[in-house]
């Protein structure tokens, strides 16, 4: 390691829980629902990669939501499963028959919230906690207890609430700051207080309005916080709450605390709830984007071809959250890039070969066109020549059927190897069966990773632009696109190119 340092303050514990929310503050994010189905395999995926507990719902606010509590509470899971309710022991007794491990009770304490939402005075407010919260631990051994707002609540009444909710009997308790108001500093010095008044662990729930979700939550770690609630690409209320990648990585890496979470399933994670919630992340969302671990200009790539630490944190590698480090090429690509990318598939251009190479890459990008793997080899056999256009896999057909009362099916005839084969598969849509069909007949299992559809102009007869990326045994990723006003044949074709650039190896 190259001058890494681990910042630890003292105060902090050395082991963290996670404490995941997607399933009820995540699916509060505006304009996401997520079927039964889908919760209970993001609650599968949640529990594998080693989250302590998942909130899986608010049971009281509808049958359907009880009906998904209490199936997920009855997976199985290694995870605990919670299920959120109001100071009500109404509320109480829904989430106890939905067989849950843990119930979050929660009341707002801050005056703003106090008085134009519940109107019950601090006094009242106090009353209600210790009576409910000592109802719900009668019944159950983990109780939760959030202080709503508590950031905006006088500290000193809070400090009063949180001492209260203890002693009627909650197992831990949770700081919310409930609309994002806070500044680390601030936070570390809040957790602090409490964990000196308080002997049961501390939880940290922040949401992201100024940007500072995942600061603040650290920074209540460094002052005594143990548990800390986040959210799978940071979903959530209005501008979400502290992203779980973010967090754990900042921990595990930054830190070096332990939060038993299987690192190397974070992009997965990542991509089966972005699929999900039909959400796309920005390429440079940190840890999980795109772009993470991509490089593209010339001295960065260069440098990370010659050691990967000179522009990654280190501390952090692709490999750790299951991220794949590329090179990409583009306007600002360089000449050591280059060399090496077509050095991989054995391609060996001259050094004024290389110039040339390099100055078409950079005029063809300069026009605004993205670049994939097979623009880079067709430049570069258009320069050095050469056999590289030999076509593994060539196709002599392919039809595809859809309808409302059809399976989409396609069937497709092609040389692979030269020998031919026949094959059909169904899929979700005509893309996908066409996308499935080609993949069967392939010698080697090829996983499609990335699919991107854009239209380039308006109008129902516009111009599809398809962008292809698949992953050869070898963990190789190559990519291509292709454009045509037929998706499905332009699919198809961004889909030959990919899968006859895997030769190359
Ligand atoms: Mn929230």
């Amino acid at each position: 390691m190259w001058g890494i340092f681990f910042f630890t303050p003292s105060n902090a514990p050395k082991k963290i829980a996670v404490f995941d929310t997607t399933l009820r503050d995540g699916e509060q994010t505006p304009g996401i629902s997520f079927t039964l189905q889908q919760k209970q395999e993001i609650a599968r995926q949640l529990s594998e990669i080693g989250v302590r507990t998942i909130e899986a719902g608010f049971p009281a606010s509808s049958g359907a939501e009880e009906e998904t509590v209490r199936s997920i509470a009855e997976m199985g899971l290694s995870a605990d499963v919670c299920g959120l309710a109001r100071m009500l022991k109404s509320d109480v007794d829904v989430c106890i028959d939905c067989n849950v491990s843990m119930v979050h009770v929660f009341i707002p304490t801050s005056d703003v919230q106090r008085i134009h939402t519940i109107r019950k005075s601090r006094e009242e407010v106090l009353h209600a906690l210790e009576e409910v919260i000592a109802y719900t631990r009668d019944h159950m051994e983990k109780v939760m207890f959030s202080a709503m707002d508590a950031t905006r609540t006088d500290w000193d009444y809070l400090l009063q609430v949180y001492e209260a909710a203890v002693n009627a009997g909650a197992t831990v308790i949770n700081v919310p700051d409930t609309v994002g108001v806070m500044t680390p500093s601030a936070m570390r010095q809040l957790a602090s207080r409490i964990s000196d008044r308080i002997r049961v662990p501390i939880d940290v729930h922040c949401h992201n309005d100024f940007g500072l979700a995942v600061a603040n939550t650290l920074a209540a770690v460094e002052g005594g916080a143990s548990q800390v609630q986040v959210t799978v690409n940071g979903l959530g209320e209005r501008a979400g709450n502290a992203d779980l990648s973010q967090t754990v990585m900042s921990l595990e890496s930054i830190y070096g605390i332990s939060t038993g979470i299987t690192t190397q399933k974070l992009v997965e994670t990542s991509r089966l709830v972005s699929r999900y919630a039909g959400f796309t992340l920005p390429p440079t969302q940190p840890i999980v984007g795109d772009n993470a671990f991509s490089h593209e200009s010339g001295i960065h790539s260069h440098g990370v071809i010659a050691c990967s630490q000179t522009f990654e944190p280190g501390i952090m590698t692709p490999e750790m959250v299951g991220h794949r480090r590329r090179i990409k090429i583009g306007k600002h690509t360089g000449r050591h890039a280059v060399r090496q990318l077509l050095a991989d598939v054995h391609m060996h251009p001259t050094e004024a070969q290389l110039d040339e190479i390099v100055e078409k890459i950079k005029f063809i990008a300069g026009k605004g066109k993205k670049l994939t793997d097979a623009d880079l080899y067709e430049i570069a056999e258009s320069v050095i020549g050469g056999n590289g256009g030999k076509r593994v896999f060539k196709l002599q057909d392919i039809t595809v059927i859809t309808g409302n009362h059809t399976i989409p099916t396609a069937s497709i005839r092609a040389l692979v190897d030269d020998k031919e084969h026949i094959h059909s598969s169904v899929g979700s849509g005509p893309v996908d069966a066409a996308m499935k069909a080609i993949l069967a007949v392939l010698p080697a299992p090829i996983v499609l990773k990335e699919f991107r559809i854009e239209a380039i102009s308006g109008g129902s007869d516009a111009i599809g632009h398809v962008t292809i990326a698949v992953e050869d045994p070898s963990g190789r990723i190559f990519d291509a696109s292709a454009a045509g006003d037929d998706i499905v044949l332009a699919s198809v074709e961004a889909m030959l190119r990919a899968v006859n650039l895997l030769h190359r190896r």
